[in-house]
């Protein structure tokens, strides 16, 4: 498996960097915005967590320039030099802080996710995508860039115990117990936003799927994910995303 080939490199970074690869060679990137974090290795830092470095491309992220910061801002190990982004620490400590069991938080600006965020009633039962967030989803009121620091607080009250949120005209967020449970579901989220965003555009007659059937649904999607977010349980479909990283991107491992 491709990990055990860069056994040397923390899996925490690896499977970071892989992610950041993978965005951008799905083309789900936004400039140097938007971020993908993941709890720290307990060897750099108790409670923190891995973040780009600012300024970087994300197919310029790699296992080692990764920066490690601990839940007060505090960085801890910087090689790149940049610091980084302070509405990416907004976002991404305060679900890091409130929510121990979560190992990585994904966030995106893609034209579909912001399409359906500035959508009044947010993601609807189109298509199987959609199903899986049925009565799943958590949505934040757009407060402007998100640099005030109180925001955290609203942020994670809005979120609950919920693993994708609609941050309301500014974009998708998802968490897992691992980054291939915040990627599959940031993966999907985006795939149900394109698919509702085509839909409305073709301006066919919209046929939605019943509560009781989307509920259904959603509930065989858990069952058959149950086990994703256990980062020591092989995850053949993140196994296969990884094998994609490392064949096109294999300067992620550096
Ligand atoms: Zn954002």
């Amino acid at each position: 498996m491709p990990q055990d080939r860069n056994a040397d490199l923390p899996k925490e970074r690896l499977h970071l960097a892989a992610a950041y690869r993978l965005i951008a060679h799905f083309g789900l990137d936004d400039s140097i915005f938007t971020h993908v974090s993941a709890r720290a290795p307990r060897d750099e830092a108790e409670h923190g967590f891995l973040i780009n470095p600012f300024g970087l491309r994300f197919d310029e992220v790699t296992a080692s320039n990764l920066v490690t910061v601990d839940l007060d801002g505090t960085i801890i190990r910087d090689t790149y030099g940049a610091g980084i982004n302070a509405a990416g620490f907004t976002i991404h400590s305060a679900v890091h802080a409130a929510r121990p069991e979560v190992g990585c938080v994904l966030h995106t600006h893609t034209v579909a996710g912001v399409a359906v965020a500035s959508m009044a009633e947010g993601i609807l039962p189109l298509n199987q995508w959609a199903l899986q967030f049925h009565d799943r989803v958590a949505f934040h009121d757009y407060e402007g860039i998100a640099l005030d620091l109180a925001e955290r607080e609203r942020l994670v009250a809005d979120l609950g115990d919920r693993k994708a949120m609609i941050l309301r005209y500014h974009g998708l967020l998802t968490c897992g117990g691992s980054v291939g449970e915040a990627f599959a579901l940031m993966y999907n989220l985006e795939r149900t936003c394109k698919a509702q965003v085509a839909l409305m555009s073709s301006g066919a007659r919209l046929n939605r799927v019943s509560d009781e059937l989307a509920e259904f649904t959603a509930r065989q999607y858990e069952t058959a994910t149950r086990d994703r977010g256990d980062p020591a349980i092989p995850d053949p479909e993140w196994e296969a995303y990884l094998r994609l990283a490392l064949k096109h991107h294999p300067d992620l491992a550096e």
